[in-house]
């Protein structure tokens, strides 16, 4: 048997980071994580084949060898998606049917599921409330297989909320992550997504930081207290979400946040309140989207019932389109999200972001750090694209040599931060 698994190109969104990858050479973020899986399920005798067309090229010749295609997608998720498979049985990840070298960052999965209701996620009605969790030996076996391959650098937990089952974390999975990253001297920067309520478990975060992560993606979604009642955001209820998200970032984690505007409750101010708020965090990678309503969702339900819904959610949330009626007037809505879009990637605010911000991050932990001949392309690509013809290069600079001098150990980071800046900019701006 003939197996060709497909994966199907991103367009250029928030996320592709297709700006910034052309800096280190990478055609790619992430590997097709679910596909390599399912490969990994299939009977060894089998033939397989693997095409990201993120990375590479489809050709007839791949679909006439093939006795059957495999596609995998994020997209709204039909019945037969329900018919998973027991993530506690999943093998590892068939790594060898890719070109590493042409990724960016490896993917693991640890859990699915998550404890939350928002209003507007589909995450609970695809995978449950209930937190379902891979063993430790599975996550190590995981681990040493990228390992073993040669991989060193970025490996991202894929998980919609890693500290769903938080007991398991702090008792099995991170004392294991932590002595495996000791015996290998730290070959891994591990990055997953959270919810708020991490700021609440000091223990978490230090075990969290101690395995080698260095960042959560937090779903903020909104400063406007009545907006986070109207989408069940409870977690995010009644809490300085700024000290919050100081404090995760106090104990060596960077946050990069998700917010959103658009909800039935957001007053007019909530442009000019929102932008204020990012700059505050010092959230740097600041993902401000539309509300939509996938399929699926408490809110799709809630707006057909209500007679707003319209199509269905494009799933990119950067493309200035929502699927249902809001509330306020749509015109204004959508020229009040582009100023705030235009305000926080402009050169002068994003930079200054990042400054506050690495002005008062302090990694506990030295990392050892993995050189890469695409980084020497990337410092030349950067001085020339932002610090020559770019808009920001007065920015630029001043951020190059503040850091060169001031905190030289974060030096990578202000280097980093400045090529996600162009990408967020040139994507917003192709948009707008
Ligand atoms: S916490 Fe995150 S993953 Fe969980 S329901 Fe809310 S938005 Fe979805």
């Amino acid at each position: 048997m003939n197996i060709l698994l497909v994966y199907p190109k991103f367009p250029n969104t928030f996320w592709s980071l297709k700006y910034a990858l052309k800096f280190i050479s990478k055609k790619a973020t992430h590997p097709p994580l679910g596909l390599l899986t399912v490969a990994a399920m299939l009977p060894k005798g089998w033939k397989k084949k693997l095409v990201d067309m993120n990375v590479t090229t489809l050709r007839d010749k791949d679909l006439e060898w093939a006795d059957y295609v495999f596609i995998s997608a994020m997209s709204i998720q039909n019945a037969s998606v329900k018919e998973l498979p027991d993530i506690a049985t999943t093998p590892t990840p068939l790594w060898g049917l890719i070109a590493r070298k042409k990724y960016a960052t490896m993917s693991i999965q640890y859990s699915r599921g998550c404890p939350f209701h928002c209003e507007f996620c589909n995450i609970p009605a695809l995978y449950g409330h209930k937190v379902r969790t891979k063993s430790k030996a599975q996550i190590i076996n995981e681990i040493e297989a990228l390992y073993s391959l040669g991989w060193r650098g970025d490996v991202f937990l894929v998980d919609d909320n890693f500290i769903g089952n938080r007991g398991k974390l702090k008792r099995d999975i991170l004392p294991a992550m932590s002595a495996w990253m000791e015996e290998k001297q730290h070959p891994f920067t591990f990055n997953t997504e959270a919810s708020i309520d991490l700021s609440d478990d000091e223990e978490l975060m230090q075990l969290m930081v101690k395995a080698g992560f260095a960042s959560v993606f937090v779903g903020i979604e909104t400063p406007h207290e009545e907006s986070l009642t109207e989408c069940n955001k409870v977690q995010n209820k009644n809490r300085d979400l700024v000290a919050c998200v100081k404090k995760i970032q106090g104990s060596a984690l960077y946050v990069t946040g998700g917010f959103i505007v658009g909800f039935d409750n957001d007053p007019p101010s909530i442009f000019e309140r929102m932008s204020t708020f990012i700059q505050e965090t010092g959230i740097v990678t600041a993902m401000v989207g539309l509300l939509n309503a996938p399929r699926g969702t408490k809110l799709y339900q809630r707006l057909i019932n209500e007679g707003r819904l319209l199509k269905d959610a494009s799933g990119d949330n950067t493309d200035f389109s929502m699927n249902f009626i809001p509330q306020m007037d749509y015109a204004l809505l959508i020229k009040r999200y582009k100023d705030i879009l235009g305000r926080i990637y402009s050169p002068a605010t994003y930079y200054t972001r990042v400054r506050e911000f690495l002005r008062g991050y302090r990694p506990l932990q030295r990392k050892t750090f993995h050189f890469h001949f695409s980084y020497l392309g990337a410092f030349f690509k950067s001085m020339l694209f932002l610090g020559i013809i770019g808009k920001e290069r007065f920015y630029y600079w001043r951020l190059f040599f503040w850091s060169l001098f001031r905190r030289p150990q974060l030096f990578h980071l202000a280097f980093t931060f400045s090529i996600y800046g162009y990408h967020f900019r040139k994507i917003f701006e192709e948009c707008l």
